[in-house]
């Protein structure tokens, strides 16, 4: 364990693949460039307000640097950069886009591999458009707390290292309805194996780059994908199969633990298949498919929970698309999204052999499955609560699971008594619980929860961030000292409060 200047520093990247001139400097265009050397801002009063031990450990890394995991200035052995990248945005092309408010401080070798520190909302970038590259509190606070949860959860994701303030204000806009308010600057310095995202090949193939995207495939290849090539034909379907499998793999946990990743645009979908850019997320409380947080998405709710696993198809398909360029004969690319399917449909299946504690998946629960679907949306249900109450129900009754009801459960009790008569039945009275609280997480985090996280940090008091990073490191634990808490279903003041159950991409 050291400071950041002790860690084995490499560029592995800035090595391998085209880059800018130009160092730092206005917004702009970057024809045939992966990257641009930017320096991050030196935050006025910078404070160390929230530190992962677990990924410190990971990286070897002591706790401590606030002013260079705020910003500037680097240490040896950093080379900072934004990535350039583009990517669809609610289904249209958007052309370039790049790390507006990342920068990333180099690549680390660790004795768990090589992981890449990013700085996000540490200042201004030539990819920043117009805006300012910088972050907020509540939007880091979310980043921080969402990334560890989901660690923790088994969920694939980028990770947080720290959150620090910098002691400026910046000025947002929250609901993008002209009341501007200033709000504390805040970094997170998250951690991953690369930020590569799915826009990072699109961009290349878009302006007709085939040497820039063929240096990207095989750097990425070579160090995040050492088993594949991307030499022949064969190659390039191999490594993207893997890319879909473990793209289905990610989305599937979304589905188990009802996380709404709320903006799945093309440049928020990693190479890796973790969950990264935690933006206008949610968590479901009431059961409806059709929920998405992004009020930006509220007419067309593309990125609705129900739709999750379609987009994530669509999404691919524009990677496949962006690789035509790499292949002889690119009509092979279109098995790679059959195998995207198959792949989730295996994982969907024993997802619920484990949520509904079946033992293994039998004849019939399809339509198992399918029925409960539809009781849950009868009424307003907590999906977290119901399916951790269910672990433990002694046998087929209503009761014992209605404290997940938000409202009268009078008109609805008996279809709850059919389904769980079927599913009692199903499992002969003996579903496997073990497994069940394996995969039905007790503690997440709540759009309410993060929300009192935030109020209190906003008044300088970080112990409910401390609280509940600590909670949520043991989600599937009972933890029966926290229940009353914790173990509760959407409070009546969250209904409609801004960054409960309405968020913007506003950060
Ligand atoms: P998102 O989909 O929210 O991850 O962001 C889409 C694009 O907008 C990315 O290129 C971001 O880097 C950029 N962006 C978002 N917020 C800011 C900001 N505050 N300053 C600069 N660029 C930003
Ligand atoms: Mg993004």
């Amino acid at each position: 364990m050291g400071p950041l200047s002790s860690l084995q520093w490499s560029q592995r990247f800035l090595q391998e693949t085209p880059g800018d001139d130009q160092t730092d400097g206005p917004s702009r265009q970057v024809p045939g460039a992966c990257w641009s050397r930017t320096t991050p801002f030196t935050a006025p009063d910078p404070t160390l307000r929230l530190w992962s031990d677990s990924v410190g450990l990971t990286l070897g890394l002591e706790r401590g640097e606030a002013a260079t995991l705020a910003g500037g200035p680097p240490v040896a052995g950093m080379a900072c950069y934004a990535q350039r990248y583009g990517g669809h945005q609610f289904g249209n092309w958007a052309g370039q886009l790049g790390d507006g408010r990342a920068i990333t401080l180099g690549e680390v070798e660790s004795e768990s591999g090589v992981f890449e520190l990013q700085l996000k909302g540490a200042g201004h970038t030539p990819y920043s458009r117009f805006a300012d590259g910088k972050a907020v509190l509540r939007s880091s606070i979310r980043e921080y707390l969402c990334s560890e949860a989901m660690h923790h959860l088994g969920v694939p994701t980028t990770r947080a290292l720290s959150l620090t303030t910098t002691g400026e204000s910046v000025m947002r806009d929250v609901m993008y309805n002209g009341n501007k308010a200033l709000e504390q600057g805040a970094v997170v310095c998250r951690v991953a194996p690369s930020f590569l995202r799915f826009g990072s090949f699109q961009i290349h193939a878009a302006t007709g780059d085939e040497a820039t995207l063929r240096a990207l495939a095989e750097h990425t290849v070579r160090h995040h994908f050492p088993t594949h090539q991307v030499q022949d034909d064969d190659g390039v379907i191999a490594w993207a199969e893997h890319v879909a499998e473990s793209t289905a793999l990610m989305i599937s946990h979304w589905m188990r633990v009802g996380f709404v990743h709320g903006v799945m645009n093309t440049d928020n979908m990693s190479i890796h298949g973790l969950t990264i850019d935690y933006g206008p997320y949610g968590w479901l409380e009431d059961y409806n498919p059709g929920w998405t947080p992004n009020t930006t998405d509220a007419s067309h709710r593309r990125y609705r929970y129900g739709q999750q696993p379609q987009i994530g198809a669509w999404n691919l398909a524009r990677w496949l698309e962006s690789l035509i360029p790499l292949m002889n004969a690119p009509e092979r690319l279109e098995s790679v999204l059959d195998r995207y399917g198959e792949v989730f449909n295996t994982h969907h299946n024993s997802m619920w052999v484990e949520k509904l504690g079946l033992h293994q998946w039998a004849e019939g629960d399809e339509e198992l499955v399918q029925e409960l679907n539809s009781v849950l949306q009868n009424i307003e249900t907590d999906m977290t609560i119901f399916f951790r109450l269910l672990c433990d129900v002694s046998g087929p009754n209503v009761q014992e699971i209605s404290f997940a009801f938000y409202e009268e459960s009078d008109g609805v009790e008996a279809a709850w008594n059919q389904w769980l008569t079927r599913w009692w039945g199903r499992v002969e009275g003996n579903p496997d619980r073990t497994a069940m609280r394996a995969a039905n997480p007790k503690y997440v985090l709540r759009n309410w929860m993060a929300q009192l996280a935030i109020d209190a940090a906003e008044s300088g008091d970080y112990s409910v961030c401390e609280a509940l990073e600590k909670l949520l490191s043991d989600p599937y634990g009972e933890q029966p000292e926290q229940e009353d808490e914790w173990f509760q279903k959407r409070p009546e003041w969250a209904k409609n409060r801004v960054g409960c159950s309405m968020l913007s991409c506003s950060s």
